[in-house]
């Protein structure tokens, strides 16, 4: 059976910066996450804080991770606007929440979990091994007994594990409180509900959309007729090539007046403000049925490929590293890439009734619970052996 000093239960950012500190510390930590790769399963808005203390009581990454977190972690735009936009069918009032946002606060980043999380297991890991513990993914722990004074963890896939301490970093539904009873379950006015969807644009574009200086960001909340009469509001985020877009409700609100998730994000899209925000030029393909199915589908192939180029040279061209194709060779000067895509555009259009439309491109969508740290903080701490 392998021993360690502490096992941590979920890789999220609470997982991660766990046995990043615990490794610092000389403890063997075994984190196990039940996802196949860390990030996977994490949601956040989202913004990273870093928050001033005058007590020293908080913790934020960068000492947990090293000062030069923030020029090394793939962290997306430094917040340098905040605003809240005040909504009533097509009119809109929006302060200027900016210098609130920047009370106590070291930086505030946007940033992707599926992008971030993976960078800070690489380095808790590379900590924990030091230890001779690490991070193991795909697992799943089932159940925590305790024989004697020795605690014993058990997964659905490997051999147990025999720890003296374990922390529950396994998310807002935590199978470890529940299998330990250290936490009553969370009822419906203690949680929130988020939902979110992550929208493609440019580089250049949301810089210019939003008057953004190169790598800055901003973050507008979202108050008014888009909440649908519910307890909470909507978000919208810039990242480098993206924005996260969503809304964070009270859950018993919800459940009151109940909607699905996905017409809490379709109000937030019908709001003017906002689909001026996300709006994108989007290919629309045309089925051709006078064709017979294998023209269909030579036809379909050649779009897809046309499409994919087009995209990808204008994701370049609209972006700071547009230099590298003049660079590589692959083009003359940065006017030839804009004629390429004009021409493919083209094409599209001429030869394959392809049409470009306002529309959005959606990438990602999650939804998840949120425990609200004002109405379900824990009592006291959880002891046992
Ligand atoms: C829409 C939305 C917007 C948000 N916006 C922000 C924001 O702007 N700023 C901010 O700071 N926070 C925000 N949050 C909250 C924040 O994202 C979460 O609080 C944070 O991600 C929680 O991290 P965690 O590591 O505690 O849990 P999680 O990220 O949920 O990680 C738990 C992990 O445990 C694993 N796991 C679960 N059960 C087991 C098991 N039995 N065995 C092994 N592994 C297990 C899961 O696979 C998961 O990877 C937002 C959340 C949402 C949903």
């Amino acid at each position: 059976m392998e021993e360690y000093d502490v096992a941590i239960v979920g890789g999220g950012s609470a997982g991660l910066s766990a046995l990043k500190k615990l490794s610092d510390l000389n403890k063997s930590a075994i984190l196990i996450e039940a996802g196949d790769r860390i990030g996977t399963k994490n949601v956040s808005g989202g913004i990273l804080y870093s928050k001033r203390d005058p007590h020293g009581r908080i913790y934020n990454v960068e000492d947990v991770f090293g000062p030069d977190f923030v020029s090394n972690a793939p962290i997306e735009r430094l917040i340098k606007k905040y605003l809240l936009h005040a909504t009533s069918k097509n009119k809109i009032f929006t302060m200027d929440l900016t210098p609130l946002h920047e009370y106590k606060t070291n930086f505030g980043f946007s940033v992707l979990l599926n992008k971030l999380n993976p960078w800070l297991a690489e380095r808790a890991s590379e900590s924990a091994e030091k230890q001779g513990g690490g991070i193991i993914t795909g697992v799943h722990v089932s159940d925590i007994q305790w024989m004697g004074d020795k605690t014993i963890l058990r997964t659905n896939e490997l051999e147990e594990f025999q720890v003296n301490s374990i922390i529950a970093a396994d998310g807002v539904n935590s199978e470890v409180a529940e299998i330990t009873a250290s936490r009553d379950k969370f009822k419906p006015d203690e949680v929130y509900f988020g939902v979110k969807v992550i929208i493609k644009l440019p580089e250049n574009i949301i810089e210019e959309r939003f008057h953004l200086n190169s790598s800055e960001g901003s973050a507008h909340l979202f108050a008014g007729d888009i909440t649908l009469n519910h307890i909470g509001g909507g978000f919208l985020y810039t990242n480098l090539q993206t924005l996260s877009l969503g809304a964070v409700y009270h859950y018993d609100s919800l459940l009151s007046n109940p909607v699905t998730p996905a017409q809490l994000i379709d109000e937030l899209i019908k709001n003017p403000l906002i689909s001026e925000y996300i709006k994108d030029e989007v290919p629309l393909r045309r089925d051709n049925n006078d064709l017979s199915k294998e023209d269909q589908l030579k036809m379909q192939l050649s779009v897809s490929k046309l499409i994919k180029t087009y995209d990808e040279l204008r994701y370049k061209y609209f972006s700071k590293n547009n230099v590298e194709l003049v660079e590589s060779g692959k083009f003359r000067i940065i006017e030839d890439i804009k004629l390429k895509i004009d021409n493919i555009k083209k094409d599209l259009i001429e030869k394959y009734g392809v049409q470009f439309v306002n529309n959005y491109v959606e990438l990602e969508y999650s939804a998840k619970l949120i425990p609200d740290g004002k109405r379900c903080m824990m009592k006291r701490p959880y002891y046992k052996n």
